[in-house]
Protein backbone atom coordinates (compact mmCIF):
# COMPACT_ATOMS: atom_id res chain seq x y z
CA UNK A 1 0.00 0.00 0.00
CA UNK A 2 1.21 3.54 -0.64
CA UNK A 3 0.15 6.89 -0.21
CA UNK A 4 0.71 9.80 -2.69
CA UNK A 5 -0.25 13.48 -1.79
CA UNK A 6 0.09 15.42 -4.71
CA UNK A 7 -3.21 17.23 -5.21
CA UNK A 8 -4.50 17.16 -8.77
CA UNK A 9 -6.87 20.28 -10.32
CA UNK A 10 -9.64 19.38 -12.85
CA UNK A 11 -8.68 19.12 -16.37
CA UNK A 12 -12.30 20.03 -17.96
CA UNK A 13 -13.54 23.11 -18.54
CA UNK A 14 -16.43 22.48 -17.10
CA UNK A 15 -15.80 21.62 -13.98
CA UNK A 16 -13.24 24.20 -13.68
CA UNK A 17 -15.70 26.66 -14.95
CA UNK A 18 -18.17 25.70 -12.18
CA UNK A 19 -16.09 25.83 -9.44
CA UNK A 20 -14.60 29.23 -10.39
CA UNK A 21 -18.57 30.28 -10.50
CA UNK A 22 -18.92 31.73 -7.42
CA UNK A 23 -20.78 30.65 -4.13
CA UNK A 24 -23.38 28.00 -5.18
CA UNK A 25 -27.16 28.88 -4.11
CA UNK A 26 -30.09 26.51 -4.27
CA UNK A 27 -33.05 26.14 -6.50
CA UNK A 28 -36.88 27.33 -6.58
CA UNK A 29 -39.25 27.30 -8.73
CA UNK A 30 -36.85 27.59 -11.72
CA UNK A 31 -34.51 29.88 -9.66
CA UNK A 32 -31.04 30.38 -8.55
CA UNK A 33 -31.15 31.82 -5.35
CA UNK A 34 -28.18 32.81 -2.37
CA UNK A 35 -29.36 32.25 1.29
CA UNK A 36 -27.68 34.43 4.19
CA UNK A 37 -26.09 31.48 5.63
CA UNK A 38 -23.57 29.38 3.63
CA UNK A 39 -20.84 26.70 4.35
CA UNK A 40 -17.81 25.46 2.68
CA UNK A 41 -17.23 22.34 0.84
CA UNK A 42 -13.68 20.88 0.66
CA UNK A 43 -11.38 18.62 -1.18
CA UNK A 44 -11.13 15.88 1.70
CA UNK A 45 -7.72 14.49 0.47
CA UNK A 46 -6.16 18.34 0.54
CA UNK A 47 -9.08 19.94 3.27
CA UNK A 48 -8.79 22.98 0.33
CA UNK A 49 -11.96 24.87 0.21
CA UNK A 50 -13.83 23.88 -3.07
CA UNK A 51 -16.77 25.85 -3.28
CA UNK A 52 -19.15 28.04 -0.75
CA UNK A 53 -22.68 26.53 -0.61
CA UNK A 54 -25.99 28.12 0.15
CA UNK A 55 -27.14 27.25 3.91
CA UNK A 56 -30.74 26.51 3.47
CA UNK A 57 -33.23 26.54 6.44
CA UNK A 58 -36.69 25.91 7.25
CA UNK A 59 -37.73 29.00 5.18
CA UNK A 60 -36.33 27.96 2.45
CA UNK A 61 -37.83 24.58 3.07
CA UNK A 62 -41.32 26.34 3.00
CA UNK A 63 -40.77 27.99 -0.40
CA UNK A 64 -39.42 25.11 -2.09
CA UNK A 65 -42.41 22.07 -0.95
CA UNK A 66 -44.76 25.36 -2.15
CA UNK A 67 -42.95 25.74 -5.60
CA UNK A 68 -43.12 21.91 -5.98
CA UNK A 69 -46.84 21.86 -4.79
CA UNK A 70 -47.68 24.66 -7.41
CA UNK A 71 -45.50 23.38 -10.37
CA UNK A 72 -47.35 19.79 -9.76
CA UNK A 73 -50.57 20.53 -11.15
CA UNK A 74 -49.44 23.27 -13.68
CA UNK A 75 -49.89 22.15 -16.96
CA UNK A 76 -46.20 22.02 -18.28
CA UNK A 77 -45.86 19.05 -16.11
CA UNK A 78 -49.34 17.95 -15.21
CA UNK A 79 -50.23 17.41 -18.97
CA UNK A 80 -47.04 16.49 -20.36
CA UNK A 81 -47.74 13.59 -22.11
CA UNK A 82 -46.20 9.98 -21.18
CA UNK A 83 -43.85 9.66 -24.47
CA UNK A 84 -42.49 13.26 -23.52
CA UNK A 85 -42.07 13.02 -20.30
CA UNK A 86 -40.19 9.90 -21.25
CA UNK A 87 -38.11 11.99 -24.32
CA UNK A 88 -37.42 14.31 -21.40
CA UNK A 89 -36.18 11.49 -18.92
CA UNK A 90 -34.23 10.71 -22.06
CA UNK A 91 -32.69 13.87 -22.73
CA UNK A 92 -31.25 14.81 -18.85
CA UNK A 93 -29.42 11.30 -19.58
CA UNK A 94 -27.54 12.87 -22.81
CA UNK A 95 -26.98 15.79 -20.60
CA UNK A 96 -25.04 14.05 -18.23
CA UNK A 97 -23.24 11.67 -20.18
CA UNK A 98 -22.06 14.60 -22.76
CA UNK A 99 -20.65 16.15 -18.94
CA UNK A 100 -19.40 12.74 -18.02
CA UNK A 101 -16.48 13.41 -17.23
CA UNK A 102 -17.07 16.91 -15.65
CA UNK A 103 -19.48 15.46 -13.47
CA UNK A 104 -16.92 12.70 -12.80
CA UNK A 105 -13.89 15.70 -11.78
CA UNK A 106 -16.36 17.24 -9.59
CA UNK A 107 -17.82 14.19 -7.77
CA UNK A 108 -13.80 12.96 -7.42
CA UNK A 109 -13.17 16.38 -5.87
CA UNK A 110 -16.11 16.85 -3.62
CA UNK A 111 -16.08 13.02 -2.18
CA UNK A 112 -12.71 11.80 -3.02
CA UNK A 113 -13.53 8.68 -4.71
CA UNK A 114 -11.25 8.53 -7.66
CA UNK A 115 -12.44 9.56 -11.20
CA UNK A 116 -12.49 6.38 -12.43
CA UNK A 117 -14.77 5.19 -10.08
CA UNK A 118 -17.35 8.13 -10.69
CA UNK A 119 -16.65 8.15 -14.57
CA UNK A 120 -16.97 4.49 -15.61
CA UNK A 121 -18.98 2.60 -12.65
CA UNK A 122 -21.71 5.86 -11.01
CA UNK A 123 -21.59 8.23 -13.58
CA UNK A 124 -23.25 5.94 -16.31
CA UNK A 125 -25.19 4.10 -12.99
CA UNK A 126 -26.79 7.80 -12.82
CA UNK A 127 -27.54 7.76 -16.76
CA UNK A 128 -28.45 4.11 -16.65
CA UNK A 129 -31.37 5.24 -13.96
CA UNK A 130 -32.85 8.06 -16.49
CA UNK A 131 -33.03 5.76 -19.34
CA UNK A 132 -34.11 2.73 -17.75
CA UNK A 133 -37.42 5.26 -16.28
CA UNK A 134 -37.52 7.14 -19.71
CA UNK A 135 -39.26 3.91 -21.23
CA UNK A 136 -41.60 3.54 -18.17
CA UNK A 137 -43.25 6.88 -18.44
CA UNK A 138 -45.60 5.98 -20.76
CA UNK A 139 -46.09 2.28 -19.64
CA UNK A 140 -48.26 3.35 -15.92
CA UNK A 141 -51.24 1.30 -16.61
CA UNK A 142 -54.52 1.05 -14.63
CA UNK A 143 -57.06 -1.68 -14.83
CA UNK A 144 -60.21 -2.31 -15.32
CA UNK A 145 -62.50 -4.46 -13.27
CA UNK A 146 -65.70 -5.78 -13.09
CA UNK A 147 -66.64 -5.47 -9.19
CA UNK A 148 -69.02 -8.24 -7.97
CA UNK A 149 -71.72 -5.78 -6.53
CA UNK A 150 -75.05 -6.81 -6.34
CA UNK A 151 -76.98 -4.48 -5.43
CA UNK A 152 -77.16 -1.51 -8.42
CA UNK A 153 -80.73 -0.07 -9.28
CA UNK A 154 -82.20 -1.88 -11.20
CA UNK A 155 -80.91 -2.56 -15.02
CA UNK A 156 -77.70 -0.44 -14.15
CA UNK A 157 -74.24 -2.39 -13.82
CA UNK A 158 -71.64 -1.63 -12.18
CA UNK A 159 -67.99 -1.03 -13.20
CA UNK A 160 -64.67 0.55 -11.93
CA UNK A 161 -61.25 1.41 -13.18
CA UNK A 162 -57.82 2.26 -11.14
CA UNK A 163 -55.75 5.57 -12.23
CA UNK A 164 -51.95 5.41 -11.48
CA UNK A 165 -51.49 8.90 -10.11
CA UNK A 166 -48.24 10.66 -8.69
CA UNK A 167 -47.86 10.49 -5.07
CA UNK A 168 -47.20 14.58 -5.07
CA UNK A 169 -44.32 16.34 -3.55
CA UNK A 170 -41.07 14.44 -2.47
CA UNK A 171 -38.48 14.89 -0.17
CA UNK A 172 -35.06 13.36 -1.79
CA UNK A 173 -32.82 12.99 0.54
CA UNK A 174 -29.43 11.47 0.06
CA UNK A 175 -25.86 10.56 1.03
CA UNK A 176 -22.37 11.26 0.98
CA UNK A 177 -20.94 8.45 -0.45
CA UNK A 178 -22.21 7.81 -4.02
CA UNK A 179 -23.85 11.19 -4.30
CA UNK A 180 -24.70 11.72 -8.44
CA UNK A 181 -26.07 8.23 -8.50
CA UNK A 182 -28.40 8.23 -5.49
CA UNK A 183 -29.70 11.76 -6.60
CA UNK A 184 -30.52 9.89 -9.81
CA UNK A 185 -31.74 6.72 -8.48
CA UNK A 186 -34.70 9.15 -6.34
CA UNK A 187 -35.44 11.37 -9.51
CA UNK A 188 -35.72 9.11 -12.77
CA UNK A 189 -38.57 7.00 -10.97
CA UNK A 190 -40.18 10.38 -9.54
CA UNK A 191 -40.27 12.27 -12.33
CA UNK A 192 -41.37 9.43 -14.72
CA UNK A 193 -44.19 8.82 -11.96
CA UNK A 194 -45.07 12.67 -12.62
CA UNK A 195 -44.03 13.67 -9.10
CA UNK A 196 -42.26 16.81 -8.05
CA UNK A 197 -39.27 16.71 -5.72
CA UNK A 198 -37.47 18.84 -3.44
CA UNK A 199 -33.84 17.21 -3.16
CA UNK A 200 -31.86 17.37 -0.61
CA UNK A 201 -28.31 16.36 -0.78
CA UNK A 202 -25.63 15.48 1.52
CA UNK A 203 -23.75 18.56 2.88
CA UNK A 204 -20.43 16.91 2.62
CA UNK A 205 -21.19 16.46 -1.05
CA UNK A 206 -23.74 18.43 -3.02
CA UNK A 207 -21.68 19.69 -5.91
CA UNK A 208 -22.76 17.37 -8.89
CA UNK A 209 -26.42 17.38 -7.66
CA UNK A 210 -26.14 21.37 -8.31
CA UNK A 211 -24.45 20.59 -11.69
CA UNK A 212 -27.23 18.35 -12.27
CA UNK A 213 -30.06 20.65 -11.34
CA UNK A 214 -28.36 22.69 -14.44
CA UNK A 215 -28.36 20.23 -16.97
CA UNK A 216 -31.93 19.12 -16.01
CA UNK A 217 -33.20 22.93 -16.86
CA UNK A 218 -30.98 23.08 -19.83
CA UNK A 219 -32.84 20.07 -20.99
CA UNK A 220 -36.32 21.63 -20.49
CA UNK A 221 -37.51 20.77 -17.15
CA UNK A 222 -40.38 22.72 -16.08
CA UNK A 223 -39.50 25.50 -13.38
CA UNK A 224 -40.56 24.02 -10.28
CA UNK A 225 -40.57 20.34 -10.77
CA UNK A 226 -37.30 19.73 -9.14
CA UNK A 227 -36.22 22.13 -6.49
CA UNK A 228 -32.41 21.46 -4.87
CA UNK A 229 -31.96 22.54 -1.24
CA UNK A 230 -28.22 22.54 -0.34
CA UNK A 231 -27.45 22.80 3.59
CA UNK A 232 -27.65 20.43 6.52
CA UNK A 233 -29.92 17.68 7.82
CA UNK A 234 -30.92 18.56 11.36
CA UNK A 235 -32.34 22.10 9.56
CA UNK A 236 -32.97 21.76 6.43
CA UNK A 237 -33.48 17.78 6.02
CA UNK A 238 -35.39 18.04 9.28
CA UNK A 239 -37.54 20.90 7.76
CA UNK A 240 -38.57 18.75 4.62
CA UNK A 241 -39.60 15.46 6.80
CA UNK A 242 -41.39 17.45 8.83
CA UNK A 243 -43.52 19.32 6.29
CA UNK A 244 -47.31 18.68 5.83
CA UNK A 245 -46.97 19.44 2.32
CA UNK A 246 -44.46 16.63 1.47
CA UNK A 247 -46.45 13.27 0.28
CA UNK A 248 -42.89 11.22 0.08
CA UNK A 249 -39.57 10.82 1.70
CA UNK A 250 -37.79 9.00 -0.30
CA UNK A 251 -34.41 9.01 1.79
CA UNK A 252 -30.77 6.68 1.65
CA UNK A 253 -28.94 7.24 4.35
CA UNK A 254 -27.61 6.01 8.15
CA UNK A 255 -30.44 3.87 10.07
CA UNK A 256 -29.91 6.31 12.53
CA UNK A 257 -31.43 9.07 10.44
CA UNK A 258 -34.00 6.52 9.01
CA UNK A 259 -35.02 5.93 12.98
CA UNK A 260 -35.65 10.01 13.02
CA UNK A 261 -37.43 10.11 9.98
CA UNK A 262 -39.99 7.74 11.35
CA UNK A 263 -40.87 10.26 13.69
CA UNK A 264 -40.40 13.50 11.58
CA UNK A 265 -42.64 12.13 9.39
CA UNK A 266 -45.68 10.91 11.11
CA UNK A 267 -47.74 14.40 11.08
CA UNK A 268 -49.30 14.13 8.03
CA UNK A 269 -48.20 10.25 7.77
CA UNK A 270 -45.35 10.50 4.79
CA UNK A 271 -45.28 7.57 3.17
CA UNK A 272 -41.75 6.53 3.26
CA UNK A 273 -38.59 4.53 1.29
CA UNK A 274 -35.67 3.99 3.54
CA UNK A 275 -32.49 2.42 2.08
CA UNK A 276 -30.20 2.43 5.14
CA UNK A 277 -27.19 1.17 6.51
CA UNK A 278 -25.18 -2.30 6.09
CA UNK A 279 -22.91 -4.98 7.43
CA UNK A 280 -22.74 -7.36 4.81
CA UNK A 281 -21.33 -11.00 5.01
CA UNK A 282 -19.17 -12.28 1.95
CA UNK A 283 -19.27 -16.41 2.44
CA UNK A 284 -16.86 -17.97 0.77
CA UNK A 285 -17.55 -21.72 0.08
CA UNK A 286 -14.58 -24.62 0.15
CA UNK A 287 -15.16 -25.11 -3.82
CA UNK A 288 -15.06 -21.72 -4.03
CA UNK A 289 -12.81 -20.26 -7.51
CA UNK A 290 -10.25 -18.32 -5.75
CA UNK A 291 -9.31 -16.44 -8.76
CA UNK A 292 -12.79 -15.00 -8.68
CA UNK A 293 -12.92 -14.87 -4.44
CA UNK A 294 -10.22 -12.95 -3.69
CA UNK A 295 -10.25 -9.88 -5.97
CA UNK A 296 -14.13 -9.83 -5.96
CA UNK A 297 -14.36 -10.02 -2.07
CA UNK A 298 -11.33 -7.40 -1.92
CA UNK A 299 -12.99 -5.46 -4.21
CA UNK A 300 -16.72 -5.71 -2.63
CA UNK A 301 -14.77 -4.04 0.62
CA UNK A 302 -12.50 -1.83 -0.56
CA UNK A 303 -14.11 -0.07 -3.65
CA UNK A 304 -14.43 3.76 -2.89
CA UNK A 305 -12.52 2.81 0.50
CA UNK A 306 -15.58 0.79 2.01
CA UNK A 307 -17.83 3.46 1.99
CA UNK A 308 -20.91 1.87 0.35
CA UNK A 309 -23.99 0.53 2.07
CA UNK A 310 -23.34 -3.12 0.64
CA UNK A 311 -19.46 -3.19 1.39
CA UNK A 312 -18.63 -7.17 2.25
CA UNK A 313 -17.23 -5.82 5.75
CA UNK A 314 -17.69 -9.52 7.07
CA UNK A 315 -15.79 -12.04 5.39
CA UNK A 316 -16.23 -15.99 6.38
CA UNK A 317 -14.30 -18.31 5.04
CA UNK A 318 -14.78 -22.51 4.79
CA UNK A 319 -11.85 -23.71 6.65
CA UNK A 320 -9.86 -25.20 4.05
CA UNK A 321 -9.86 -22.17 2.02
CA UNK A 322 -8.84 -19.71 5.29
CA UNK A 323 -5.69 -19.58 4.87
CA UNK A 324 -5.39 -19.15 1.32
CA UNK A 325 -8.42 -15.92 1.58
CA UNK A 326 -6.31 -14.40 4.22
CA UNK A 327 -3.32 -14.46 2.61
CA UNK A 328 -5.14 -13.16 -0.48
CA UNK A 329 -7.13 -10.34 0.31
CA UNK A 330 -4.19 -8.74 2.81
CA UNK A 331 -2.09 -8.91 -0.89
CA UNK A 332 -5.20 -7.87 -2.17
CA UNK A 333 -5.58 -4.55 0.50
CA UNK A 334 -1.52 -4.16 0.34
CA UNK A 335 -1.03 -3.37 -3.33
CA UNK A 336 -3.65 -0.88 -3.40
CA UNK A 337 -2.58 2.85 -3.82
CA UNK A 338 -3.58 5.59 -2.28
CA UNK A 339 -3.90 9.36 -3.16
CA UNK A 340 -5.68 12.10 -4.71
CA UNK A 341 -9.30 10.86 -6.36
CA UNK A 342 -7.81 12.50 -9.94
CA UNK A 343 -4.44 10.93 -10.17
CA UNK A 344 -4.55 8.60 -12.54
CA UNK A 345 -2.54 6.61 -10.51
CA UNK A 346 -5.02 6.46 -7.37
CA UNK A 347 -6.57 2.93 -6.57
CA UNK A 348 -8.57 4.76 -3.81
CA UNK A 349 -8.64 7.99 -2.81
CA UNK A 350 -9.83 9.47 0.78
CA UNK A 351 -12.23 8.76 2.84
CA UNK A 352 -15.00 11.69 2.66
CA UNK A 353 -13.64 13.53 5.81
CA UNK A 354 -11.15 13.03 8.06
CA UNK A 355 -14.08 12.86 10.70
CA UNK A 356 -14.94 9.91 9.17
CA UNK A 357 -11.66 8.23 9.27
CA UNK A 358 -10.87 8.91 12.58
CA UNK A 359 -14.44 6.99 13.46
CA UNK A 360 -12.88 4.05 11.19
CA UNK A 361 -9.50 4.43 13.20
CA UNK A 362 -11.64 3.97 16.17
CA UNK A 363 -13.03 1.03 15.32
CA UNK A 364 -10.02 -0.51 14.39
CA UNK A 365 -8.31 0.31 17.68
CA UNK A 366 -11.79 -0.80 19.53
CA UNK A 367 -10.87 -4.34 17.75
CA UNK A 368 -7.25 -4.68 18.51
CA UNK A 369 -7.60 -3.20 22.13
CA UNK A 370 -10.52 -6.42 22.33
CA UNK A 371 -7.55 -8.81 20.46
CA UNK A 372 -8.26 -8.72 17.13
CA UNK A 373 -5.40 -9.34 14.64
CA UNK A 374 -4.88 -6.98 11.81
CA UNK A 375 -3.62 -8.56 8.98
CA UNK A 376 -3.02 -5.51 6.54
CA UNK A 377 -3.33 -1.71 6.93
CA UNK A 378 -4.86 -0.68 10.16
CA UNK A 379 -3.44 2.69 10.33
CA UNK A 380 -4.24 6.11 9.39
CA UNK A 381 -2.10 9.19 8.12
CA UNK A 382 -1.13 11.71 10.32
CA UNK A 383 -0.08 13.69 7.45
CA UNK A 384 -3.37 12.97 5.33
CA UNK A 385 -5.92 12.62 7.49
CA UNK A 386 -9.05 11.70 5.66
CA UNK A 387 -7.28 8.86 4.51
CA UNK A 388 -7.31 5.03 6.26
CA UNK A 389 -5.11 1.93 4.86
CA UNK A 390 -7.44 -0.74 2.98
CA UNK A 391 -6.93 -3.45 6.27
CA UNK A 392 -8.01 -6.64 7.06
CA UNK A 393 -8.67 -8.11 10.79
CA UNK A 394 -8.65 -11.27 11.66
CA UNK A 395 -9.89 -13.04 15.58
CA UNK A 396 -13.07 -10.56 15.29
CA UNK A 397 -15.64 -12.21 17.47
CA UNK A 398 -19.78 -11.47 16.77
CA UNK A 399 -19.97 -9.16 20.32
CA UNK A 400 -17.37 -6.97 18.89
CA UNK A 401 -17.99 -3.45 17.48
CA UNK A 402 -15.90 -3.97 14.79
CA UNK A 403 -18.28 -7.04 13.59
CA UNK A 404 -21.86 -5.95 15.00
CA UNK A 405 -21.74 -2.18 13.55
CA UNK A 406 -21.38 -0.41 9.83
CA UNK A 407 -17.46 1.23 9.86
CA UNK A 408 -18.38 2.98 6.52
CA UNK A 409 -14.68 1.94 5.58
CA UNK A 410 -12.06 0.15 3.98
CA UNK A 411 -12.35 -2.42 6.85
CA UNK A 412 -13.10 -6.10 6.87
CA UNK A 413 -13.21 -8.85 9.54
CA UNK A 414 -12.22 -12.30 8.08
CA UNK A 415 -13.21 -15.50 10.05
CA UNK A 416 -13.55 -19.66 9.77
CA UNK A 417 -16.09 -21.91 9.65
CA UNK A 418 -16.56 -25.15 9.15
CA UNK A 419 -20.22 -26.02 8.61
CA UNK A 420 -22.35 -23.97 6.11
CA UNK A 421 -25.12 -23.91 8.87
CA UNK A 422 -22.69 -22.39 10.84
CA UNK A 423 -21.74 -19.76 8.36
CA UNK A 424 -25.50 -18.92 7.82
CA UNK A 425 -25.88 -18.50 11.65
CA UNK A 426 -22.82 -16.15 11.23
CA UNK A 427 -24.02 -14.37 8.66
CA UNK A 428 -27.47 -13.67 9.79
CA UNK A 429 -26.15 -12.78 13.11
CA UNK A 430 -27.13 -9.50 12.56
CA UNK A 431 -29.42 -6.17 12.87
CA UNK A 432 -28.92 -5.60 9.10
CA UNK A 433 -30.08 -7.09 6.49
CA UNK A 434 -28.91 -5.17 3.27
CA UNK A 435 -27.12 -7.82 0.88
CA UNK A 436 -24.39 -10.45 0.76
CA UNK A 437 -22.25 -12.44 -1.54
CA UNK A 438 -21.56 -16.28 -1.77
CA UNK A 439 -19.15 -17.83 -3.47
CA UNK A 440 -19.24 -21.18 -4.63
CA UNK A 441 -18.98 -23.70 -7.45
CA UNK A 442 -22.09 -25.74 -6.55
CA UNK A 443 -25.04 -24.47 -7.67
CA UNK A 444 -27.26 -26.53 -4.77
CA UNK A 445 -24.88 -24.67 -2.06
CA UNK A 446 -25.50 -21.58 -3.94
CA UNK A 447 -28.97 -21.59 -4.05
CA UNK A 448 -29.43 -23.10 -0.74
CA UNK A 449 -27.13 -20.26 0.52
CA UNK A 450 -29.05 -17.63 -1.54
CA UNK A 451 -32.88 -18.48 -0.26
CA UNK A 452 -30.96 -19.08 3.52
CA UNK A 453 -29.20 -15.38 4.04
CA UNK A 454 -31.76 -12.80 5.28
CA UNK A 455 -30.42 -9.93 3.06
CA UNK A 456 -32.17 -7.70 -0.01
CA UNK A 457 -29.94 -8.75 -2.35
CA UNK A 458 -27.99 -12.01 -2.78
CA UNK A 459 -25.02 -11.71 -4.74
CA UNK A 460 -22.81 -15.32 -6.06
CA UNK A 461 -19.38 -15.14 -7.52
CA UNK A 462 -19.99 -11.49 -7.81
CA UNK A 463 -19.99 -8.77 -5.07
CA UNK A 464 -21.89 -5.16 -5.48
CA UNK A 465 -23.17 -5.86 -9.08
CA UNK A 466 -25.79 -3.32 -9.61
CA UNK A 467 -28.46 -1.92 -12.32
CA UNK A 468 -31.55 -0.25 -13.22
CA UNK A 469 -33.24 -3.66 -13.43
CA UNK A 470 -32.21 -5.60 -10.29
CA UNK A 471 -34.13 -4.39 -7.77
CA UNK A 472 -32.65 -3.07 -4.33
CA UNK A 473 -33.46 -2.71 -0.92
CA UNK A 474 -33.12 -3.69 2.45
CA UNK A 475 -34.24 -6.09 5.09
CA UNK A 476 -34.25 -5.68 9.30
CA UNK A 477 -32.97 -2.37 10.23
CA UNK A 478 -31.43 -1.76 6.57
CA UNK A 479 -34.67 -0.36 5.26
CA UNK A 480 -38.01 -0.30 3.99
CA UNK A 481 -39.16 -0.28 0.30
CA UNK A 482 -36.78 -1.55 -2.93
CA UNK A 483 -35.71 0.63 -5.32
CA UNK A 484 -35.26 0.27 -9.10
CA UNK A 485 -37.34 -2.13 -11.64
CA UNK A 486 -40.81 -1.70 -12.08
CA UNK A 487 -40.86 -1.76 -7.87
CA UNK A 488 -38.95 1.38 -7.77
CA UNK A 489 -41.53 3.32 -9.72
CA UNK A 490 -44.34 1.81 -7.25
CA UNK A 491 -43.01 4.24 -4.65
CA UNK A 492 -44.19 7.37 -6.80
CA UNK A 493 -47.52 6.20 -7.48
CA UNK A 494 -51.05 5.78 -5.92
CA UNK A 495 -53.53 4.14 -6.71
CA UNK A 496 -57.03 5.25 -7.21
CA UNK A 497 -60.46 3.53 -8.00
CA UNK A 498 -63.19 4.67 -9.32
CA UNK A 499 -66.18 2.79 -9.13
CA UNK A 500 -69.46 3.99 -11.37
CA UNK A 501 -72.76 2.83 -11.60
CA UNK A 502 -73.69 3.37 -15.24
P1 LIG B 1 -26.78 10.19 7.05
O1 LIG B 1 -27.93 9.38 7.49
O2 LIG B 1 -25.94 10.86 8.06
O3 LIG B 1 -27.28 11.37 6.08
C1 LIG B 1 -28.02 11.11 4.93
C2 LIG B 1 -28.82 12.33 4.55
O4 LIG B 1 -29.76 12.60 5.57
C3 LIG B 1 -27.98 13.60 4.41
O5 LIG B 1 -28.47 14.34 3.32
C4 LIG B 1 -28.23 14.32 5.71
O6 LIG B 1 -28.07 15.71 5.63
C5 LIG B 1 -29.68 13.95 5.96
N1 LIG B 1 -30.11 14.06 7.36
C6 LIG B 1 -29.36 13.91 8.48
N2 LIG B 1 -30.12 14.09 9.58
C7 LIG B 1 -31.38 14.35 9.15
C8 LIG B 1 -32.62 14.62 9.80
N3 LIG B 1 -32.71 14.65 11.13
N4 LIG B 1 -33.72 14.81 9.05
C9 LIG B 1 -33.65 14.76 7.71
N5 LIG B 1 -32.50 14.53 7.02
C10 LIG B 1 -31.38 14.32 7.74
O7 LIG B 1 -25.96 9.24 6.08
P2 LIG B 1 -24.54 9.54 5.41
O8 LIG B 1 -23.54 9.53 6.50
O9 LIG B 1 -24.65 10.73 4.51
O10 LIG B 1 -24.37 8.26 4.47
C11 LIG B 1 -23.88 7.06 4.91
C12 LIG B 1 -25.02 6.11 5.23
O11 LIG B 1 -25.85 5.93 4.10
C13 LIG B 1 -24.51 4.73 5.59
O12 LIG B 1 -25.20 4.24 6.70
C14 LIG B 1 -24.84 3.90 4.34
O13 LIG B 1 -24.99 2.54 4.58
C15 LIG B 1 -26.10 4.55 3.91
N6 LIG B 1 -26.38 4.21 2.50
C16 LIG B 1 -27.35 3.28 2.21
C17 LIG B 1 -27.61 2.92 0.89
C18 LIG B 1 -28.68 1.92 0.55
O14 LIG B 1 -29.06 1.84 -0.61
N7 LIG B 1 -29.20 1.15 1.49
C19 LIG B 1 -26.85 3.49 -0.13
C20 LIG B 1 -25.87 4.42 0.19
C21 LIG B 1 -25.64 4.77 1.52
Amino acid sequence: MTLSLIPHAPKTEGARAFLQGGAKKILIDGEWIATAATFETTDPATGAPLATLARAGAAEAEAAVAAAQAALSRPDWARMLPMARGALLWKIADAIEAHADELAELESLDQGKTFATARFGEIPGAIAQFRYYAGYASKILGTAITPSIGYAPAGKQVMAYTRREPIGVVAAITPWNSPLLMAAMKLAPALCAGCTVVLKPAEETSLTAIRLCELMLEAGLPAGVVNLLTGFGAEVGDALARHPGVAKVAFTGSTEVGRILLGSARGNLKKLTLELGGKSPAIVMADADLSLAIPGVARGIFANSGQVCVAGSRVYVQRKLYEAMAEGLAREAGRLRLGHGLDPASDLGPLVSPDQAARVAAYVAGGRAAGAEVLAGGTGFAEAPAFFAPTVVAGVTPDMALMREEIFGPVTAITPFDEPEEALALANDTDYGLAASVWTESLSAAHRMAAAVRAGTVWVNCHSYFSPELPKGGMKTSGWGVENGPNGLENYLETKTVCMVV
